[in-house]
């Protein structure tokens, strides 16, 4: 039999990174098996639905190299692949659930149904409508009385699965309700529609959150009421925020765009939550998706929930940021660089160089390249003092003389031959060459931390602005 697994995403207008590693997961359990990945929309509940959500789902998929063998775009033979499209389906095979006996249908009231409460405010249905005389059904259906449709759980036995991850679920029917499967509007509720698609979509491991997990023995019912051979199932374990929170979009803290936004890359996103459940046997950490697939197995999934580590996160990034072409880099790079503070004051491409070896998110790149907007002269000259490599303010005085002289005199702004000078010159007067630098960076750049050495900072500044800010402070140590 064929592997195929689905994504069956609700389109709530935002994609969470859990939802993203269930996807990579169905999918990397389906490629490692030669199988089939489906996509497949479950919009029935139509209050939820949100405006572009959909087109939000393929592009966090595109993004990150998740590509559905069916989906809406890209149909196969049993499609619709959107649930709102398949009303006629599961009406149909509600009604033949009726003549089954695995389910029937319900007339009741609202109020009848709310008198049903206890005193703790628990309700469950009574099988009111199940025991109906056939004329009666008959004539109000025939009368167009509005009704829902209810699964049959029989009222003893016990249902159970082998959950891949989780070993024996089972649980005793007589705690299950008769939940409504298709309701007086005629469209399905999940507890049907994933059965139903499920089985005609040929689905052989369905691959989903825990919070499904013990709902599943419900759904396997109906599969044997139809006759139907249930799929295999894999519950995930959720992603957690720390100890006891899940990770979720009310902390606003989980969402991919969110993290694209910040400068993480789909590959390093991708890689990180392939291993916040999934664990490869090894210590190893960078996986391609190639490698992803051909490593995934079922044995290393996990229980427990993983917490989740921007810090891990942001440095897996930063090693996929080193491997970037320089010319990749640039084009990422560019979007970050033109949201600072001197993005059209300075040639960008002067700092790639820099910057890729620097930066573990590109999101950091702003504040890396704002001390070049941010120079104030009268910055504390305390910062001339560096204990390591003996310098002061007298010293610098000295320093930013012979700079002022050699730059002047330069010709060409080269900056390799600048520091051959600028050597030689320290060498004569018996500078150490780490506190020539030092009073010179701090010179021409007024931070104690810039994110290159003095020639890189000298070099995207230019010969103009070197001198002009050596000039100011050779004024104020005057
Ligand atoms: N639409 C459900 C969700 O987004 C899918 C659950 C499933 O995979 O069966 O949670």
């Amino acid at each position: 039999m064929k592997i195929r697994t689905r994504f069956a995403p609700s389109p709530t207008g935002f994609m969470h990174i859990g939802n993203l590693r269930t996807a990579l997961y169905a999918y990397l359990f389906a490629k490692h098996n030669d199988g089939d990945f489906l996509l497949r929309i479950e919009d029935t509940d139509q209050e939820r639905y949100v405006e572009g959500a959909v087109d939000l789902i393929y592009r966090t998929l595109a993004a990150a190299g998740i590509v559905p063998d069916e989906s809406p775009a890209n149909p196969g033979d049993c499609g619709p692949y959107i649930q709102s499209e398949r009303k006629a389906i599961y009406a149909e095979y509600a009604h033949k659930l009726v003549e089954l006996g695995g389910a029937y249908y319900c007339f009741c009231s609202k109020e009848r149904l709310e008198s049903l409460t206890d005193e703790n405010g628990n309700r469950k249905y009574d099988k009111h409508c199940l025991h109906l005389p056939k004329e009666e059904i008959a004539r109000r259906l025939a009368a167009g009385e509005p009704y829902v449709i209810r699964q049959n759980i029989p009222t003893e036995g016990i249902s159970s699965y082998e959950d891949m991850v989780f070993g024996t679920i089972s649980v005793d029917c007589k705690d299950l309700e008769d939940n409504i499967l298709l309701k007086s509007d005629g469209m399905p509720t999940y507890n049907f529609a994933n059965v139903v698609d499920d089985h005609l979509m040929r689905i052989s491991h369905v691959i989903r959150g825990t919070e499904y997990l013990s709902s599943t023995p419900k759904y396997n019912l109906i599969y044997k009421s139809f006759g139907w051979e249930p799929p295999r199932y894999m519950h995930l374990p959720p992603i957690m925020k720390d100890a006891q929170r899940k990770l979720s979009k009310r902390y606003g803290d989980a969402n991919f765009e969110d993290f694209i936004a910040k400068g993480y890359l789909p590959e390093a996103i991708v890689n990180y939550i392939a291993l916040l459940g999934w664990s490869p046997g090894d210590n190893k950490e960078k996986f391609s998706l190639a490698e992803l697939i051909e490593r995934f197995s079922v044995e290393g999934l996990g229980r427990s929930g993983s917490i989740f580590d921007e810090e891990k996160m942001r440095w897996l990034n930063g090693q996929y940021i080193r491997e970037l072409t320089k010319e990749r880099f640039e084009e990422l790079a560019k979007p970050f660089f033109d949201k600072s503070k001197i993005a059209n004051k300075y040639d960008y491409k002067k700092f790639t160089a820099l910057l890729q070896p620097r930066v573990e998110t590109l999101g950091e790149i702003p504040a890396k390249v704002a001390f070049l907007a941010e120079y104030t002269p009268d910055f504390d000259l305390n910062l001339y003092t560096n204990k390591k490599n003996k310098t002061d303010a007298t010293l610098a005085k000295t320093v930013i003389g012979i700079s002022l002289r050699l730059l002047e005199n330069c010709g060409d702004f080269d900056i390799n031959v600048l520091h051959e000078q600028f050597s030689a010159e320290a060498e004569a007067r018996n500078i150490k060459k780490g506190a020539f630098l030092w009073c010179f960076r701090i010179a021409i750049t007024g931070q104690e931390v810039t994110p290159g050495g003095a020639f890189e900072m000298a070099d995207i500044l230019g010969k103009e602005e070197c001198l002009s800010r050596l000039r100011s402070q050779l004024s104020r140590l005057a």
